[in-house]
């Protein structure tokens, strides 16, 4: 399987993803809290007695072939001297939280994925590689801990990049790179393929990305259905999905500059009620509240002058956006001079979905 895909949209090669995740994480975070425990084959889960299971073990007792969600009972027959600790969960949240505020310093498009694992969006960034160097060598510099990192242009190659050189490692996959980089991999290793996709696959002799190449994506659509497009897609090395970050915006506005500077006021209001409707439109789409409503205006010799006015209470509702912006937009006795810009912007934004019940709308109209 050699050179490029037609089935690659090159702008979204553009992308530069990191996906970090920490080594062996419970494991590592109580080994950084008692140094005794290094080096030792550690297992932090359900006790051996019970029925638990491991939640993570630390390298010393993978090489003992323990892995996750095994049966604690099992670990022990495979390593009877390793350490078993029951999770400590507050403090695997603190040494998460040091992380993450490590991350949130090279970009604000972080998507968490677990608590030692997430993706940051640096493509507008020169040199991708020299973050994620810079991430790993801060976290282990602060947290005493060890990230791995793989950066690529999506999340998909990404995060099986990122396993690549584990523990304390980096793998790198350019964008000429990708398809040729998912070719060897077995279907299993793409991201929400799971064992009866696997088992599907199998039945036709197919293992890896290779073979789904191979097979081509029509025979794939007609033996698995159409809903099985996406494994080809990913075979491909292709996954357009964008991150999901948590981060808020802390604006959301709307402006037009007029094709010619406008005079009368009639216009301007209609200007202003119709920019008013976009921005409401989008506040909806993006299910916002706010607290604070600006307007802006750029006169035609392009002074601009803003006004703005927060509440203490939540506001989404047309009307009230009509009726501040309106207010505020009057405070600037325009009436007479010509426009060359008019704009409305909503800050201090919430999700519509952990406000509480009360809005301005119940106080204010
Ligand atoms: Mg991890």
């Amino acid at each position: 399987m050699n050179g490029t895909n037609p089935e690659i949209h090159y702008s979204l090669l553009k992308r530069k993803i990191i996906h970090i995740d920490l080594d062996a994480f419970f494991a590592a975070v109580e080994s950084r809290n008692n140094p005794k425990l290094k080096g030792k084959p550690l297992i932090i889960g359900g006790s051996p007695s019970s029925r638990g299971v491991v939640c993570t073990a630390s390298y010393e007792a993978r090489k003992f072939g323990i892995k996750s969600a095994m049966a604690s009972s099992q670990a022990l027959k495979l390593c009877p001297h390793a350490i078993f600790l029951k999770p400590n969960f507050e403090s695997y949240k603190n040494a998460s939280r040091e992380v993450f505020k490590i991350l949130s310093t090279y970009s604000e498009l972080i998507e968490p994925m677990s608590m030692d694992e997430a993706y940051i969006d640096v493509s507008e960034s020169k040199n991708a590689t020299e973050i994620a160097e810079n991430i790993r060598k801060k976290i282990q510099n602060l947290t005493q801990l060890t990230a791995s990192a793989g950066i690529a242009p999506n999340k998909m190659v990404a995060k099986i990049a990122s396993d690549i050189n584990k523990p304390n490692g980096i793998a790198i996959v350019k964008p000429h790179q990708v398809f040729n980089f998912m070719q060897p991999l077995l279907i299993k290793k793409i991201p929400f393929v799971g064992p009866v996709t696997t088992k599907k696959f199998a039945d036709f002799n197919i293992y890896t990305c290779a073979d789904v190449i191979l097979a081509g994506k029509d025979f794939i659509i007609n033996k698995f259905g159409s809903s099985s497009e996406w494994v080809y897609q990913r075979a491909c090395g292709i996954d357009e999905s964008p991150l999901e970050t948590t981060q808020i915006r802390k604006s959301l506005g709307e402006e037009e500059t007029f094709p010619k500077d406008i005079f009368r006021m009639e216009h301007k209001l209609f200007e202003l009620n119709r920019i008013i409707l976009n921005l409401f439109i989008n506040i909806n789409k993006k299910n916002l509240a706010a607290k604070t409503i600006t307007v802006k205006i750029k006169y035609a010799n392009f002074t601009v002058k803003t006004k703005s006015k927060s509440y203490p209470l939540y506001f989404f509702e047309e009307e009230i956006i009509k009726k501040i912006a309106l207010e505020l937009f009057l405070e600037f006795k325009c009436d007479k001079e010509p426009l060359r810009l008019i704009g409305v912007s909503i800050s201090n934004l919430i999700d519509k979905s952990e406000m509480k019940q009360t809005t301005l709308f119940d106080n204010y109209i």
